[in-house]
């Protein structure tokens, strides 16, 4: 029989409640052998995440400030979900027992995967699964990249297709065998490792969402749900800020053919959205969706004749190597040359990057702009269509947006525009309303 991994986001887990649900969900489906699970997310708004809690114990520590008030929301939380359940997992023991690890200095990242271990230790009990301990199988290389040998030793761990197999998400662990986490919200990473290492013929990934939608509905109202979408187009998607899935959790399933279905688990009648390698020659709208991100700032530096000197951009670019920031885009012309890159990325280095500009260039002008934001129009649909570029300008225009950077990359997948961070919301609703136009 082949298996389905199911990944169960931090809402799909923050209660009791959500654990009836999710057992509902796998016994409707017998081939949703292999469970993935995130930490307890909020119940309500006003709550915190129990990871954001677990980092706030880890910075309380090191800072000597009392630790209570943050372990308490933790420990309840789990004895909570621990007795609505009926279960008996020891879960007392093992708070009293994470307090003194925490107490005495425990990493922290061993600290923030305590969350997801927590999760799927009371999930694998509910169901009665087995209990797969990812610091033993996922593993992390020296340069903090996943080891590739983590799908055989991760697939020899679910061998056996006729078991429930619950794995704590977030984590793994480094050379040296200590427990280390993948970067925020990577549990849906976790799920696509399982997912691959486990021969699954699709992924879940259940969330609070019955699948992604074409635009931010927070800026755009009733925006259209995607049923259908690539891999291509919802990396770039969720790269420019679309926040349902974790960008970096395509690339192995993807390179496994593995579809990705995002789903509701408060709907799980909802047929959500189907992420696949190849769409259909007819789309309902040649755009996928629309995403974008604030904050960015753009270093341009002019130059006569810069166009004749050998090397400059190379030296330009070095100087946001050697200051460890990494860049968006690089627009240019015959005299100019632009940087552009996320505002939080350069922090406090903008004026040692400005002073060695300077040095390093001696430039006619230097300029830095702030409050900038990026919006991305993605489908593959566009790379059949002429005119799609001027519908993007006639929308941005007929908005009175002004455009400050444009750019298209070569695979036709996206048409990426800069503009003010004021403009962001108006340039939004403007390009959805002309590309959903029919
Ligand atoms: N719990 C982790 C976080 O909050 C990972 C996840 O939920 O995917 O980032």
């Amino acid at each position: 029989m082949s298996r389905i991994t199911s990944k169960f986001g931090g809402s799909s887990v923050a209660d009791s409640r959500q654990f009836l649900k999710i057992r509902d969900i796998l016994d409707r489906d017998p081939r949703r052998r292999v469970i993935v699970v995130s930490a307890p997310g909020k119940r309500h708004s006003g709550e915190a995440k129990l990871t954001d809690l677990l980092y706030m114990c880890h910075e309380a520590v090191r800072k000597n400030m009392p630790l209570e008030a943050p372990f308490a929301l933790i420990r309840d939380r789990f004895l909570e979900i621990e007795k609505e359940l009926g279960l008996n997992a020891g879960m007392a023991a093992e708070m009293e027992a994470f307090h003194k690890q925490i107490v005495n200095g425990a990493d922290r990242n061993f600290i923030a995967a305590r969350g997801e271990y927590f999760s799927g230790r009371l999930m694998a009990a509910f169901l009665g699964a087995e209990f797969v301990e990812p610091a033993e199988c996922i593993f992390f290389d020296k340069t903090g990249r996943l080891d590739p040998r983590s799908y055989e030793t991760l697939g020899a761990r679910l061998k056996d297709e006729s078991k429930r197999y619950v794995i704590p998400g977030f984590y793994g662990a480094d050379a040296h065998g200590q427990v280390k986490t993948f970067s925020r919200g990577g549990s849906d990473i976790s799920g696509a490792i399982a997912a691959r290492a486990s021969r699954s013929e699709l992924y879940e990934n259940w969330t609070d969402v019955s699948g992604l939608l074409m635009a931010d509905p927070r800026i755009v109202e009733n925006p259209h749900p995607l049923d259908l979408v690539s891999y291509r187009e919802i990396r770039e998607l969720s790269y420019m800020g679309a926040s349902v899935f974790h960008d970096e959790a395509i690339a192995p399933v993807r390179e496994a053919g593995i579809p990705i279905n995002i789903r509701n688990t408060n709907k799980p009648d909802d047929a959500g959205t189907l992420i696949v390698a190849k769409l259909p020659e007819v789309t309902q709208y040649d755009i996928a969706g629309i995403a974008g991100k604030k904050n960015f700032s753009l270093f341009t530096v002019e130059k006569n004749m810069m166009n004749k000197e050998v090397g400059f951009a190379r030296r330009f670019l070095g100087l946001f190597e050697t200051h460890g920031v990494s860049i968006e885009h690089c627009p240019t012309s015959i005299d100019s040359m632009s940087v552009l890159i996320a505002s939080e990325e350069i922090g406090d280095k903008s004026e040692a990057l400005r002073e060695d500009a300077q040095r390093i260039l001696q430039p006619d002008k230097l300029e830095v702009e702030s409050e900038l934001c990026l919006i991305a129009v993605v489908g593959e649909g566009m790379a059949r269509q002429i005119g799609m570029a001027a519908k993007v300008f006639k929308a941005l225009a007929e908005a009175k947006v002004n455009v400050r950077i444009i750019d298209q990359g070569a695979s036709e997948l996206n048409i990426i525009i800069g503009v003010a961070n004021a403009d962001y919301e108006k340039a939004i609703r403007a390009l959805y309303a002309e590309m959903t136009r029919r």
